[in-house]
């Protein structure tokens, strides 16, 4: 297997094997293939380009122990959990069965999970850091392209020391979980985009099957989105929306004219 020598982006040791790691989890790229369809590749969106494509992104970033750091801490048992259309099943999302919500309208439904027998909260909060960390802190690039990263700010260091353990992440980082209700779910991965919500700050959205995660950073995040943080919130709230599916959409064909608008541009 090929290796690189070199410090490690997130142990920071140097003079390290690093090896070939993935932007997006491996295990995801085998979740979102659809064997049935004419192209079978999953569809990836970044604010560059929706491409469907058996091209992981990946690049020599980590350590041997660091990736299995990450690996071990929340990605298998993640990808064990959101929508898997092969077999019909999305493992989260039936823990909830029978829990009263204790909140519902607008076609949403909040939980409160801390005592559901199952969720991992600490994996899915480790899992989801670790993604939001590797897109701040490289240019991953896909082919000819790249993707660019977002901008955490002064946070980006207090997450690479929450994701080594040395520290708990920060009380202005919050994280909230949406599942989708749909009874069959988009079967798309997003990587992590930027948005601008207005009374809200910068919100970072990002996909896997059947799952939203959204993350807001900072001293002026509203009460509003605090209440919904599996970070922070003692009940750990997860809600499931009949809208994620629609966002996803909405956020996919922004993405089409943001990245015809950049071809023309550049012709
Ligand atoms: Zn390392």
């Amino acid at each position: 297997m090929a290796v690189s020598i070199g410090k490690c982006r997130l142990c920071l040791l140097d003079h390290q094997e690093l090896q070939e790691s993935h932007f997006i989890p491996a295990g995801i790229y085998g979740i979102t293939r659809d064997a049935e369809a004419s192209n079978p590749n999953p569809l990836l969106i970044s604010p560059e380009m929706y491409v469907q494509t058996s091209r992981q992104v990946k690049d020599y970033l980590f350590c041997g122990d660091c990736e299995r750091l990450l690996n071990d801490n929340g990605e298998q048992w993640m990808i064990s959990q959101c929508f898997r259309s092969a077999e019909g099943r999305f493992p989260l999302r039936e823990r909830l069965q029978g829990v009263d919500p204790f909140l519902s309208g607008k076609g949403s439904l909040g939980f409160n999970t801390a005592n559901i027998r199952g969720i991992e909260h600490g994996k899915i909060i480790y899992y989801a850091m670790s993604v939001y960390w590797r897109a701040a802190i490289h240019w991953w690039r896909i082919g000819r392209q790249t993707i660019t990263p977002i901008n955490l700010g002064q946070y980006e260091e207090k997450i690479r020391r929450f994701l080594r353990k040395e520290e708990q992440l920060d009380s202005n980082v919050y994280l909230s979980v949406w599942l989708s209700g749909r009874e069959i779910p988009n079967v798309i991965s997003s990587v992590p985009t930027s948005h601008c919500v207005e009374g809200a700050g910068i919100m970072h959205r990002m996909n896997i099957p059947g799952i939203a995660f959204v993350l807001t950073i900072g001293r002026k995040v509203n009460d509003g989105v605090k209440q919904t943080c599996l970070i922070h919130v003692p009940g750990r709230p997860m809600f499931v929306s009949f809208h994620v599916d629609d966002e996803l959409i909405s956020n996919l064909i922004s993405t089409v004219k943001t990245s015809r608008g950049a071809k023309e541009r550049k012709e």
